[in-house]
């Protein structure tokens, strides 16, 4: 993938949250951001920078039953990470510019789905 082109949206994103947030916080993105980009570039196999981006599923509870989903044949069980949990995993990675959530179930079934600020 063309690292510019991953780059330029990123650095557009850290603006706006550099707008948002306290700035300290937004210097360190940006050097963990050149940290990643450059050991990217030298393809380095372990990184010292934290991860950008983190993908969590919040919780696997759905109040649809989709004939195509593969939830009908899950065993384990249903049920939500607590804010604490979900906080906890976002403090962990202090580099991250981005947190996605889904997964198997729907996100804002979570009870605290508002409140997750990221
Ligand atoms: S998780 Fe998605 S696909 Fe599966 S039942 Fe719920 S809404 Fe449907």
């Amino acid at each position: 993938m063309n690292m510019i082109a991953l780059i330029d949206p990123v650095m557009f994103k850290l603006f706006l949250i550099a707008l948002r947030k306290n700035h300290i916080k937004v210097l360190y993105k940006l050097g963990n951001l050149a940290l990643n980009w450059y050991e990217c570039k030298k393809r380095k196999i372990e990184l010292r920078s934290y991860p950008l981006k983190l993908y969590i599923e919040i919780g696997n509870i759905c109040n649809l039953h989709c004939k195509m989903c593969l939830r009908q044949w899950f065993k384990r069980k249903e049920g939500v990470m607590s804010i604490d949990q979900i906080s906890y995993i976002i403090e962990q990675n202090p580099g991250l510019i981005g947190v996605g959530v889904g997964g198997w179930g729907e996100p804002l079934l979570h009870p605290h789905s508002s409140e997750i600020d990221y």
